[in-house]
């Protein structure tokens, strides 16, 4: 799970939503294989079929949170990205950003310098 590349927070969402509906399909096909003993399939079908509900509720708290989203024009790959909170990633280039100026130089600047060493050291 120790994924270090930044990744803009919409876009993490989007993928976690998209893995559960992945695992919800395994689920149900762990179901299917084990049909012979029906309680266990109907377990197995209904856990499956809560993680696609759920992944679809997810997928529906993007569409809000877009909404609410800043859209600014990312300075370095000059396309337009969406921020969420005060400090985010651009969706394309990754470049961190901030909407607050007092956080400059911060907190975040410093993960992304250690990232950008990392990348240095690749
Ligand atoms: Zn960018």
């Amino acid at each position: 799970m120790a994924d270090l590349t930044y990744k803009s927070k919409i876009n993490h969402i989007r993928t976690f939503a998209l893995s559960l509906i992945f695992i919800g399909m395994g689920i149900m096909y762990v179901g299917l294989l084990v049909k012979n003993v029906e309680w266990l399939m109907l377990i197995f079908m209904i856990i499956g079929m809560l993680a696609i509900v759920f992944s679809t509720v997810v997928y529906f708290w993007i569409g809000m949170l877009s909404t609410k989203a800043v859209p600014i024009i990312c300075p370095t790959c000059e396309k337009q990205t969406k921020m969420l909170g005060r400090v985010d990633a651009c969706m394309h280039c990754k470049q961190p950003l901030t909407l607050d100026k007092d956080l400059e130089g911060k907190e975040f600047d410093e993960k992304y310098n250690s990232k950008k060493q990392n990348d240095h050291g690749k």
